[in-house]
């Protein structure tokens, strides 16, 4: 079992306490890289999801919001909260993730990101005048917190998922009713003890609620209480998420799956490629949303692209991140290992060639899964028409601009995308025509604060980070006063 001080509530939070009487019932949580239980959870109840409402609504401030130094106060400790406590955070994050513990440590700072930004734009939330001469009036626009919003979390960053959310939330002066997801509750817990011993939020402000998907989720879609959710996760549960509040017209922040193409043209520095597809490709294991899922590498530049590609990969390790020398960890679970051997399988028996990595049959038990790489790709593959979220790396080629834009935009996900090409005038022109909500050129990199990231098509509704990430929580409201 996992020991650490800021883990000694194992239930949920609400009203600004833990919840002492949480149900009998739990949940096993497990360190992917032995397969031990590591925690069981609380389970909570139906009762205390709406207990977790009702607090969120009690702290919610209309008339009387709370001032933006206040709310300025809160971002700023939380960051520091976070930035004081990487370190253990992080050791709960690789436990129950399997990330390389240093990148879990990273993903602590990337978290406490989002709330220093918050902190210093939260002044653009407060309200402004437009004078109208011609109507004789003068307008004030507002920016009303929308409510009690629910915040859903998905396991692949554990602390940086619910950061984008919670800083934009606090942001807006709104109460939140978070759920993580079970693979990974643990770095939930520990942020909440922090915001518990070193954040001054009103109770109620923000609540932790942990269990079944299916009992937390029903309560937050059907209750009038929660004008908002926020989600990121799946785009199959971002549907059933807007079917169940479709009756209510609630107001949903949708970030969900995608199948980022990479594209490597003839002109790129193939080096600057190979290093940035292998930063991309395997942070978390491949198991994010923004990794390349798909790899088109112009005919004339395959061979030595491949090459590099294949001498890297060669280089890296796969164990246990807590040892804090490997590479890639473990997959988060049997489901997610079974996906990406499927991928393989499927794309060797179409005709790919596997350039690194092992066969299939190879790959023995547990859930270690070695840096893979194929080539020959074609779009009837599964891993070529599904997200993999595994390190397998598909390689197609493509011929002209035309063609591999096309390829690109060939699924239904419109997420994050990349182009390596040294001739500005094309990278604007695929960029453009790529309907990505965000496009790389000569980086991997993908999402920060301060710039908003959000999908286009399937990949969701919204955006998180930027300005435009700081509006998501709010709404205008305008009061004209006549003169
Ligand atoms: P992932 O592939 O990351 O597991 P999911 O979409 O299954 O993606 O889950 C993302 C988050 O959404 C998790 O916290 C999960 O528990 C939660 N979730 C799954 N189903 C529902 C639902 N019906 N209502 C609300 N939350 C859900």
């Amino acid at each position: 079992m996992i020991e650490s001080p800021l883990l000694e509530k194992l239930t949920g939070y609400i009203g600004g306490q833990w919840i002492e009487d949480a149900p009998g019932d739990t949940f096993d949580v497990y360190n992917p890289a032995t397969g031990d239980v590591i925690a069981q959870v609380a389970s909570l109840s139906e009762a205390n999801v709406q207990a977790a409402v009702e607090a969120g609504k009690s702290a919610l401030r209309l008339t009387e919001p709370y001032s933006i130094d206040t709310r300025k106060k809160w971002l700023e400790d939380i960051r520091d909260a976070l930035k004081a406590n990487k370190e253990e955070v992080g050791r709960i994050l690789c436990m129950e993730h399997g990330k390389p513990l240093q990148e879990a440590q990273g993903e602590v700072d990337y978290a406490a990101g989002f709330f220093d930004y918050c902190a210093k734009h939260v002044q653009a939330l407060d309200a402004h005048e437009l004078p109208d001469k011609a109507r004789g009036c003068s307008w004030t626009v507002h920016y009303r917190p929308i409510g009690v919003a629910g915040l859903i979390t998905p396991w692949n960053f554990p602390i940086g998922m619910i950061a984008k959310k919670l800083s934009a939330a606090l942001a807006a002066g709104c109460p939140s009713v978070i759920k993580p997801a079970s693979e990974t509750p643990l770095t939930m817990i520990a942020l909440f003890s922090l915001l518990d011993k070193h954040v001054d939020l009103p109770e109620g402000m923000v609540n932790l609620v942990m269990g079944k998907a299916s009992v937390i989720g029903k309560v937050l879609c059907e209750s009038p209480d929660v004008p908002m959710l926020s989600f990121t996760g799946s785009t199959e549960v971002g549907r059933k998420l807007i079917l169940d509040t479709a009756e209510q017209v609630k107001k949903l922040a949708l970030e969900l799956g995608g199948n980022a193409p990479f594209i490597v043209f003839d002109d790129a520095d193939l080096d600057a490629a190979a290093d940035n597809l292998i930063a991309n490709k395997f942070r978390g294991g491949g198991q994010t949303c923004v990794c390349a899922n798909r790899i088109f590498v112009h005919e004339a530049v395959a061979d030595a692209f491949g090459e590099k590609l294949a001498e890297r990969v060669a280089k890296m390790t796969v164990g246990n991140g807590i040892n804090g020398d490997v590479d890639i960890g473990p997959l988060i679970n049997k489901a997610g290992f079974d996906k990406v051997k499927r991928h393989l399988e499927d794309a060797l028996d179409k005709g790919a060639d596997l350039v690194a990595g092992k066969s299939p049959q190879d790959l023995g038990d547990g859930l270690f899964f070695p840096p893979t790489v194929v080539t020959g790709v074609t779009r009837d593959m599964c891993c070529y028409r599904e997200e993999t979220f595994g390190p397998l790396v598909p390689m197609a080629l493509f011929r002209t601009e035309e063609e591999v834009i096309d390829a690109g935009n060939d699924t239904e996900f419109g997420l994050a995308s990349y182009v390596f090409t040294n001739d500005a005038k094309r990278a604007q022109r695929v960029a453009a025509g790529l309907r990505f909500g965000h496009c790389g050129w000569n980086t991997g990199t993908g999402p920060t604060p301060e710039a908003p990231f959000g999908g286009m098509k399937a990949s969701g509704i919204g955006r998180e980070g930027g300005l435009e990430g700081l509006f998501e929580f709010v709404e205008a409201q305008t009061v004209p006063r006549g003169f």
